[in-house]
């Protein structure tokens, strides 16, 4: 168990398992409901809207965060010349726990994303990604799939050259994918506790091991080898990447917890958001060795910001998330209870979801569920 002697941090200290094992610390903070420290980074684009509009549900809540606001990203590189300055990663150091608006990423050149900065800084190894059908009347009805991405490893670690031919500087191209062992156990072990603690059935390990028959063989092997540990509790099987894709939309009943590697993670979690209506209710968590950091999966949808009229769901549902963390489940049942009931009672709705409900109407409804008990 990481200790957090590391970070000298005093207020919260969460192990690897997090969601599925909050610390004494997290416990004695539920019990006397002592507000727990945390980092709030607004981000860019439509990102202060929905933080601000997140904010004030949860003061309604009962205030369970005492945010530390930093900023990140474009606002961040204008003020300070760099969009992950050194205060933002002195306050993840000492709260171990964030939430954070979407962040611009200039594409092509300029600055490198500083998600992925974020990710690799505190080891955030477990991407969890929960889906739910919250909109009666879509393509599919209760959907209820969790998808747990290995965030670390695979193809996303970079290695990648050209070999230039008969002039041609990019006559080849290679990239390297790595996974290890000790990342793979990590990984499914993250997933079957999950699986323990939030009372899921099964665990689908997704793998192109007849092909990459090293680098996801592994992944396939050790997985496999954790899923004993848990026999008779939790179910297992396992699929191949492309077919997993085409059950996902032929028949997602079947699937309850996915846990998979980095690339096929990062496609089949949007995937899986689309089967829910879309990015603008996908929560996702970043969870590692040195802090968690919870967020919308949409990016800063430069395009509706300043305009009132995002939504601010994915990133409250990712507040819930954050909620289950720290061991404040009452709470996070709460929120998304009340989201329910404005979504489907009330029909507020904004214009991502087919209504016509601004910002502020859907946060006042969010507001006026919560305080009605
Ligand atoms: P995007 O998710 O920002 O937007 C895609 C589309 O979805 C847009 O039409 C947008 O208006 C809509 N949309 C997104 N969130 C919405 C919301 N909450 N309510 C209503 N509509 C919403 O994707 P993009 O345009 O490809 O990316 C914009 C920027 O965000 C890029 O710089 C990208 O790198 C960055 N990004 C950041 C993150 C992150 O911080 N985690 C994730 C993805 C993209």
């Amino acid at each position: 168990m990481h200790t957090a002697k590391k970070f000298g941090g005093s207020h919260t200290h969460y192990d690897a398992g997090l969601l599925a094992k909050p610390t004494q610390h997290a416990t004695l903070a539920h019990q006397h409901m002592e507000p727990i420290p945390a980092t709030l980074v607004p981000g860019d684009g439509i990102g202060p809207e929905i933080t601000d509009a997140v904010v004030e549900i949860l003061d309604m809540l009962g205030k369970p965060f005492i945010w530390d606001i930093q900023q990140g990203g474009i606002a961040a590189a204008r003020e300070s010349g760099d969009p992950l300055p050194p205060a933002l990663l002195a306050s993840i150091r000492r709260t171990r726990l964030a939430l954070k608006g979407p962040l611009t990423t200039p594409v092509g050149g300029g600055f490198r994303s500083v998600n992925v900065r974020l990710r690799e800084e505190f080891k955030l190894y477990a991407n969890l990604r929960p889906a739910r059908t919250l909109l009666a009347g879509g393509r599919y009805e209760d959907i209820d799939i969790v998808l747990v991405r290995e965030n670390l490893e695979g193809l996303y670690v970079g290695f990648e050259h050209f070999i230039p031919i008969d002039g041609d500087p990019h006559a080849v191209a290679i990239s390297s994918g790595v996974n290890t062992r000790a990342g793979s156990r990590r990984i499914a072990e993250f997933a079957f506790d999950y699986a323990v603690k939030h009372g899921r059935k099964k665990v689908t390990i997704v793998h192109k091991a007849n092909v990459l028959k090293a680098l996801t063989g592994i992944f396939l092997e050790t997985a496999l080898d954790v899923a004993k540990k848990y026999e008779g509790r939790i179910a297992v099987d396992d699929r191949i990447v492309d077919a997993c894709a085409m059950q996902l939309v032929l028949k997602p009943g079947q699937f309850d917890v996915i846990v998979t590697t980095n690339l096929f993670g990062d496609i089949l979690s949007d995937e899986i958001a689309g089967l829910v209506g879309g990015l603008g209710m996908a929560p996702g968590a970043n969870i590692g060795m040195d802090a968690a950091i919870f967020e919308a999966v949409h990016g800063s949808a430069p395009d509706i910001a300043g305009k009132g009229v995002a939504n601010p769901l994915a990133l409250l549902l990712a507040a819930a998330l954050m909620l289950d963390h720290v061991g404040r489940g009452d709470e996070a049942t709460r929120l998304r209870s009340a989201i329910d009931g404005t979504l489907r009672d009330d029909k507020v709705r904004t214009c991502d979801l087919g209504g016509s409900a601004s910002t502020k109407d859907i946060t006042q409804a969010i507001v006026q569920r919560i305080t009605r008990r």
